[in-house]
């Protein structure tokens, strides 16, 4: 049995998976508000899975969004302030009396999940990337996460395109800080703009589909530099590390239209006569982050 627990901006998931992927209990309560409730909270939330499945875990990882240093410290938690700098995976190794403590981003979780079993499983080399509030990627070769010796493998999101300076689209800060970055222009909030910048009007993600889908004429082309963006930002994962099987979650990720134009688009910007890497959504969904963070016990 292995624990997985993503830690979201307001709530706690947690699992208890078999080996052969079953679900055996899940856990879900509210992120508390400081670090030492948080460690109170995971030592009850571990201790409920132990209780319920009567058997210690081999493993427990940890899903997060921000950047986790190679010591298994936080370097940055994007939601939870608080969480930065803690020194998390000792403080749990010694709370819960558990050696095999894996933390990865939630990008990384989700790239395990689908690599495992998910959408990509059987695949060799798989690279995930979530397109939602914030833009991230994981690279996964034979069923190992490649999280890299600093901790930085996958952080594609925050690549600068090549040329942004020359665009006509609009310059936003990224949450890193920086401009231009791959996350501010194919992040919901990046669709959001490129529409704005066409139109005028600022409006929801859901909106800009449904207009689409009903042929509007701007929200096409919204949608059109969308899948351009999309397409020279996976293109440059091609040319790195040529991957079989390119998987995508998050909620920009349901966008239909993405799965029949950006391989095309790819295609041409590389030269070749046929794109061999597929691309597809994601299995699991939402549980991927759960689901991915008990995987990484298996995947490290
Ligand atoms: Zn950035």
């Amino acid at each position: 049995m292995m624990i997985g627990i993503d830690i979201g901006g307001t709530k706690i998931a947690a699992i208890s998976l078999s080996s052969e992927g079953n679900n055996l209990k899940t856990i879900s309560t509210f992120v508390p508000k400081n670090y030492d409730q948080f460690l109170r909270e995971l030592i009850t939330i571990v201790e409920q899975l132990r209780k319920k499945t009567g058997i210690k875990e081999k493993g427990i990882g940890i899903s997060l969004a921000g950047n986790i240093n190679p010591n298994g410290s936080i370097k940055r938690a994007i939601n939870l302030p608080w969480l930065t700098c803690k020194p998390l995976k000792s403080d749990i190794k010694k709370l819960l009396h558990q050696e095999h403590i894996y933390i990865a981003n939630d990008a990384n979780c989700f790239t395990a999940s689908e690599a495992y079993d998910g959408a990509a499983a059987g695949s060799n080399v798989v690279f995930g990337v979530i397109l939602g509030t914030g833009v991230g990627g994981g690279l996964s070769i034979n069923n190992r996460l490649i999280t890299g010796i600093n901790s930085l493998s996958g952080e594609w999101g925050h690549i600068p395109f090549p040329q942004w300076k020359n665009t006509i689209l609009p310059k936003i800060k990224c949450t890193c800080g920086e401009y231009g970055c791959i996350e501010t222009f194919l992040s919901g909030r990046g669709l959001q703009k490129i529409y704005e910048s066409l139109s005028g009007n600022l409006i929801d993600v859901p909106q800009i589909i449904e207009e689409y889908s009903s042929g509007e004429i701007i929200a096409k082309s919204a949608l059109d530099t969308y899948h351009q963006r999309l397409a020279e930002a996976l293109a440059m994962v091609v040319k790195l590390f040529d991957p079989d099987i390119i998987v995508l979650g998050g909620g920009l990720s349901q966008i239909n239209s993405i799965y029949n134009n950006v391989p095309k688009k790819i295609q041409v910007l590389l030269a070749i006569d046929n794109l061999n890497t597929q691309i597809v959504k994601a299995k699991h969904g939402p549980a991927s982050g759960v689901r991915g963070a008990a995987r990484l016990i298996q995947t490290n």
